[in-house]
């Protein structure tokens, strides 16, 4: 097993991994870390909560220490603002005893404090890709020194229409240069993407694609649609779950969600794009410190949301693409911790739970709660059925809870 002084990393970075505890290399740490130590270019398949982030931030600023600055040298792309708001986070913890100067940009927030921040000069700039053109096209920025750009959760600014943008912005810069892309999927058209924007990358792909963490035990609930409110409420009563993210498929239904349970008491904030930047920073914030109980969230929104401790991700929804549901699950066992996933399907969503199967290659385990079971169409076309539900309840595969003080609502 090599160890983070074995990858060659400097004494300052060694110091802030001792102070974040982190005493081992992930898989994509070890295989990723001596690659941009190497100067290569690097396509990596490695999904969210492998450590990826540490993987590339490491070796980057182990490089950008030797240079004098601040001379913008080092450029990572982002597909959301919460993501990029926690790559800058990242970027401070690792690089705390290095002095270097980062900073990230996003839209959303006023421009002028940003065009101060890189008037004094960065060494690494974190964006999203919008915010970043519109600064490039207003003259803000000056790539001569970029040495290394970074396409972070690549398959996400395919699925947000950046590629066009990602690409602009790569046109730009210097041709001489260290390309590094990261992404949970790899899509025919990030492939095409990596084929123009690199040359010859070292390919790294950790664990099969799109497989979710082995540590997350996922359940997935029967239910009849208009009683998946109910049943939501009864699931967190029960288990007495805290510190839980909910996903719905729309923003409205988030903020439909998010106000239903408010009204049985829970602290509970909604997550989405409609939300103002200062929204949404005040709902993450609430939820990391214990404030905010249930944080209810869109695809998006959540993308790149790394919160220690998270114990429930709970699909209100089931996610039409296979990928999200693989994202989604990714919130909770970050980093090897044991975690839950609970899916409420209703019948609509079979062809999304038959496709998140045969992605997944295995049988999400269903369950019902007394009181709340659907009707016998839906139980048969989620069951097996060829066997019988007694032979079924006989061998376990469906179980029931009896739920204790029903409350409507
Ligand atoms: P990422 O996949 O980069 O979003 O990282 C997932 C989580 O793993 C984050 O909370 C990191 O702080 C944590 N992490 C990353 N690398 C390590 C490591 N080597 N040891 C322990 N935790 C880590």
């Amino acid at each position: 097993m090599t160890t983070f002084p074995e990858l060659g990393l400097r004494s300052e970075l060694l110091r802030a991994l001792d102070d974040v505890r982190y005493t081992v290399p992930t898989p994509v740490q070890s295989e990723a870390i001596p690659v941009v130590l190497d100067g290569k270019d690097l396509l990596a398949c490695a999904q969210t909560g492998t450590g990826k982030t540490a993987g590339f931030l490491l070796p980057i600023l182990h490089e950008l220490a030797y240079a004098k600055g601040p001379r913008l040298r080092a450029l990572v792309l982002s597909p959301t603002r919460e993501l990029a708001a926690q790559l800058g986070k990242s970027a401070l913890r690792y690089g705390k005893y290095l002095q270097l100067r980062s900073t990230v940009v996003f839209g959303g927030v006023g421009l002028g404090p940003q065009i101060d921040q890189l008037e004094r000069g960065v060494d690494l700039l974190i964006a999203t890709p919008g915010r970043l053109l519109d600064h490039m096209q207003r003259g803000n920025l000056s790539f001569h020194a970029l040495s290394a750009v970074v396409l972070d959760e690549a398959d996400r600014m395919l699925d947000m229409g950046f590629l066009p943008d990602v690409r602009r912005i790569l046109n730009a810069l210097p041709a001489e240069r260290q390309t590094l892309l990261f992404s949970a999927t790899m899509p025919a058209e990030i492939e095409r993407l990596a084929h123009d924007v690199m040359q010859s990358p070292v390919v790294i792909d950790v664990g099969p694609r799109a497989t979710p963490v082995s540590t997350v035990r996922q359940v997935l609930y029967l239910v009849e649609a208009e009683q998946k409110g109910r049943l939501l409420h009864y699931l967190l009563r029960r288990g007495r779950l805290r510190h839980v993210l909910v996903f719905t498929r729309t923003k409205s239904r988030a903020d439909w969600l998010a106000r239903q349970l408010g009204e049985t008491g829970r602290q509970v904030e909604a997550l989405h794009g409609d939300k103002s930047q200062r929204l949404r920073t005040r709902a993450l914030d609430g939820f990391r410190t214990g404030r905010i109980d249930v944080l209810v969230a869109t695809d998006v929104a959540a993308r790149g949301l790394d919160v220690q401790g998270i114990s429930h991700v709970i699909n209100f929804d089931v996610p039409q693409v296979a990928d999200d549901y693989i994202h989604r699950i990714g919130r909770t066992a970050r980093a090897e911790a044991q975690g839950d996933a609970i899916s409420l399907a209703c019948l609509d969503e079979l062809s999304y739970v038959r496709a998140i199967e045969r992605s997944l290659g295995a049988t999400i385990p269903r369950k019902m709660v007394r009181g709340f079971e659907p009707g016998p169409l839906t139980v048969r076309q989620f069951t097996q059925p060829q066997a019988s539900r007694a032979a079924r309840l006989a061998t376990g595969a469906i179980r029931h809870f009896a739920p204790r003080g029903q409350k409507r609502w």
